[in-house]
C-alpha cells in the first residue's frame, strides 16, 4: 500500500501542510526540531489512530489551536481510500472512506505501517511493558478480533483489580463477584495469549531467516514468548486451566491486590547462539536483533493482509552499518513505500537517495 499524500491542519508545528508521495523512498531531510519525526508520527497516528510517542493525544493540537486533523490518501490493492482522524479535546474522530468509524478499533488497520525508530533499540534491552506494547500494537494492526479482545480483558483486568482491593479490605465481602470476573478474565486471558504465541511463531519463523543473512550465518535468533500461564493445545484447555488457577490463586491474588497471571504479565525472550540477548548481548546484536524483528513485521504484514506495510524510518538508517543498511533497503526494494528522515544525506545510500523524492523540512514547513 501506498501513502499518497497527506494533508495536516494544526498538527504539531505545522499550521497547513499537504504533501504528496512518492511509491518508493521519501526523504526527509532537515535541522533538528523542524518536525520531520512530527511528520512521520503524523502518517503513524493516520495508521494506529495514536502516536507512538505522546503521551497523551492534546500533544499532537499545535499549540494555539483546539484541533488537530491529519488527511491522507491510500492507495491499496483495492482503489484509494481517503483516511482522516481528528484530535481535538473531546476525543478522536477517525473516518475511512469518508464514513465515520464508530470505534477506534474498527479503523486501525485499514492503513498498515511498521515504524523503526531510535527507541526501537529498547525493545530488547527494556522493560517488558515495551515488548507487550510491541506485541500488542503488531497483532493489532492486522487482526481487529484482537484489538476487541484486548479491551475486553483490560476492562475486565480493571474490575478484577478493584474487586481485590475490596475485598483485602473486607475478607469477609462475598467473592461471587470476583469468581464471574475469574470466568471472563480466563476468556479473554486465554484468547490473547493464544493469538500472541501463534504471532510469535510466525515472527520468529522470519525474524531467524533475516538475522541470520544480517550476520552471514554467524548468528542463530531465536524469540520465546515466555508466559504467565501454562501451555495448552487448545483455546478451551487453556481457558479451563486458567479459571482452574485463579481459583486457586484468589487468596494470594486478594493478599497482593494484584492479578499475578495473565498475558498483562508476560515477555519476550532473546537468544543469540543460545546466549540470552537480554542479559549478554552486545549493543550491535541488540541492534540486529532489532532490525531483524521490523523486517520480519514488513514480511509477516504482507502475508496477512496480502500487501506490504509503508515503513516508517526515523533516523536509524545513517545509524547502521553498510551490511545492516544494505540488508535494509534490499528488503524493501521496490515493494515497500519508506519514509526516511535525516539531519543529512551524509551515510544513506547514494543509490537510495538518487531514486528517493526529497523534502526540506524547515519550521512545519
Ligand atoms: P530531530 O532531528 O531533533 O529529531 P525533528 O525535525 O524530528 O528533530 P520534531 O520532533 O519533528 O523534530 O519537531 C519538534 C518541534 O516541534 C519542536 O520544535 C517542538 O517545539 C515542536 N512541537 C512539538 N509539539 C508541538 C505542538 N503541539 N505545537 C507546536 N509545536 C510543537
Ligand atoms: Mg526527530
Amino acid at each position: 500500500m501506498k501513502l499518497k499524500f497527506l494533508k495536516l491542519t494544526q498538527y504539531r508545528n505545522y499550521e497547513h501542510i499537504t504533501l504528496s508521495f512518492h511509491d518508493e523512498v521519501n526523504v526527509l531531510i532537515g535541522a533538528n526540531a523542524q518536525g520531520k519525526t512530527n511528520l512521520l508520527e503524523a502518517i503513524y497516528c493516520l495508521a494506529l489512530a495514536k502516536s507512538h510517542r505522546a503521551n497523551h493525544d492534546k500533544e499532537l493540537i499545535k499549540w494555539d489551536a483546539d484541533f488537530a486533523l491529519i488527511e491522507g490518501e491510500l492507495e491499496y490493492k483495492y482503489g484509494v481510500m481517503p483516511l482522516s482522524l481528528q484530535i481535538s479535546s473531546k476525543g478522536k474522530k477517525a473516518k475511512a472512506n469518508h464514513l465515520e468509524q464508530g470505534k477506534l478499533t474498527q479503523y486501525i488497520g485499514h492503513m498498515n505501517v511498521v515504524l523503526f525508530a531510535p527507541e526501537d533499540l529498547n525493545l530488547v534491552k527494556g522493560s517488558p511493558q515495551i515488548r507487550r506494547r510491541f506485541i500488542d500494537i503488531e497483532i493489532g494492526q492486522i487482526s481487529a478480533v484482537y484489538l476487541n479482545d484486548l479491551s475486553n480483558f483490560q476492562r475486565i483486568l480493571k474490575q478484577k483489580n478493584h474487586y481485590l482491593k475490596q475485598l483485602r479490605l473486607n475478607p469477609q465481602g462475598d467473592r461471587t463477584m470476583l469468581e464471574v470476573l475469574n470466568q471472563q478474565f480466563s476468556e479473554f486471558a486465554a484468547k490473547l495469549t493464544m493469538r500472541r504465541h501463534q504471532f510469535i511463531s510466525q515472527l520468529e519463523e522470519k525474524a531467524v531467516e533475516i538475522h541470520s543473512g544480517i550476520t552471514k550465518n554467524e548468528e542463530v535468533l531465536n524469540i520465546h514468548y515466555q508466559s504467565s500461564l501454562q501451555r495448552e493445545d487448545t483455546l478451551d484447555a487453556l481457558t479451563e486451566a486458567t479459571y482452574l488457577r485463579l481459583s486457586e490463586s484468589m487468596d494470594k491474588e486478594i493478599e497482593r491486590m494484584a492479578s499475578l497471571y495473565g498475558p498483562h504479565r508476560d515477555d519476550l525472550t532473546f537468544s543469540i547462539n543460545g546466549i540470552d540477548v537480554q542479559t549478554y548481548g552486545s549493543q550491535g546484536q541488540q541492534r540486529t536483533t532489532a532490525l531483524s524483528l521490523k523486517l520480519a513485521e514488513i514480511e509477516l504484514i504482507n502475508e496477512e493482509v496480502g500487501e506490504y506495510p509503508i515503513l516508517l524510518l526515523d533516523d536509524v538508517l545513517s545509524e547502521l552499518d553498510d551490511t545492516r543498511q544494505t540488508h535494509l533497503l534490499s528488503t524493501i526494494q521496490h515493494k515497500v513505500q519508506t519514509f526516511v528522515t535525516t539531519t543529512s544525506v551524509e551515510g544513506i545510500e547514494h543509490e537510495t537517495i538518487d531514486q528517493a523524492k526529497l523534502f526540506y523540512v524547515d519550521h512545519g514547513h
